[in-house]
């Protein structure tokens, strides 16, 4: 683990920084930057929300192309699926001949839709959690833990201007890891599908529709299985499952035993591997672009058909009256 001393932002004092994008990520890292003391531009285009707030913050947002030609590094906080079309024809043609090439998800060079020139540093700075997190913890002096990787070693000096970068968004703070882009990309894929998107959406739901199938109140169901979930992972978070478990009742814990393998099964971890299989052979990156180029179809009615379910319509009611959470 890496923390505040074993990175040093002088690597990056005589550089100037593009920051691209302006949006979860791209805003923090260009305002924790800035503030650590370094030389920071962002590239956002006009026309939405991301622009205005890039001018409230002080910025006078570049164009992609007008950016990367005054960069030495050029960090890439772009939608993932877009990053290769902006990569041909605006990064590519313009991007300094010994620039550095950086990233905080390794998506688009794990999969090889960028294809970086060999005489460029190719490096990862990946936040471990939402870009607004990666701003507040900052502010309050506190950070957000980071994955690096590099990629290629062009300079030989990729792995210290990754470490200065961690250090100028607050992340040496809370504690830096070396990775790779693949394992980040993969185990990445693999948390948000299995665990923490996938999973528990499907595993919340589940539960729900099966209390209020069998008559139960819809509002009792959510308090449950919806709302109780955040309490439940404070205390496992804060502590692992021991600190749970000492918190629940002896019957809860009984009953966790006895029925948490039923749900989480052989069937189940078996399904687990296939996925993984399917993110590591390319085949869910595939898919992903796929579904951008035939204009997202069954993206939106995914999104459509979650938003239907009356577990989104009771939590939005209820929601509306816990007064502390809209603070
Ligand atoms: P966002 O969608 O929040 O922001 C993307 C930004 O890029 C927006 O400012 C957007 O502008 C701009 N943009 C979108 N399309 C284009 C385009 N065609 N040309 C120019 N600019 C464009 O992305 P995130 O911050 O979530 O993700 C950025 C990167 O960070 C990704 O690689 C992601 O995997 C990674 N990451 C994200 C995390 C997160 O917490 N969100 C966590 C860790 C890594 P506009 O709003 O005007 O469309
Ligand atoms: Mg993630």
């Amino acid at each position: 683990m890496y923390y505040e001393n074993d990175a040093n932002l002088d690597f990056l004092q005589d550089k100037t920084i593009a920051v691209l994008g302006y949006g979860s990520q791209g805003h923090a890292h260009a305002l924790n930057l800035k503030d650590s003391g370094l030389n920071v531009i962002v590239a956002q285009k006009p026309g939405g929300d991301n622009y205005k707030k890039a001018i409230e913050d002080g910025w006078e947002p570049l164009s992609v192309v007008e950016a990367v030609k005054q960069a030495d590094l050029v960090h890439i906080l772009l939608p993932d699926e877009v990053q290769k079309k902006i990569w041909e024809e605006d990064i590519k043609p313009n991007i300094k001949k010994e620039a550095i090439l950086s990233f905080s998800h390794g998506f688009n060079i794990r999969f090889k839709q960028i294809i970086p020139m060999s005489n460029l540093d190719v490096i990862m700075i990946a936040p471990k959690g939402p870009g607004h997190l990666v701003r507040r913890e900052y502010e309050e002096g506190k950070g957000v833990p980071c994955l690096i990787a590099v990629e290629q070693n062009a300079s030989g000096r990729a792995k210290d201007f990754a470490l200065a970068y961690a250090r100028g968004i607050g992340g040496t703070r809370a504690g830096v890891l070396e990775t790779t882009f693949a394992e980040e990309t993969e185990t990445d894929l693999f948390g948000e599908q299995v665990v923490l998107c996938g999973g528990l959406v499907e595993l919340i739901n589940s539960g729900f529709e099966t209390l209020v199938t069998a008559g139960y109140q819809p509002e009792i169901a959510y308090f449950e299985c919806l709302h109780e979930v955040k309490l439940i992972v404070d205390l496992i978070f804060e502590g692992g499952f021991g600190r749970m478990n000492y918190s629940i009742s002896d019957t809860a814990e009984y009953g966790e035993y006895l029925s948490g393998k039923r749900i989480i099964n052989d069937a189940t971890r078996k399904e687990m591997k296939k996925v993984l299989a399917d993110i590591q052979s390319g085949k869910f990156a595939d898919d992903w672009l796929k579904e951008n180029k035939a204009g997202r179809l069954s993206f939106a009615e995914s999104r459509r058909e979650i938003s239907d379910r009356l577990i989104e319509k009771v939590g939005a009611k209820l929601r509306s009256q816990m007064t502390w959470i809209k603070k």
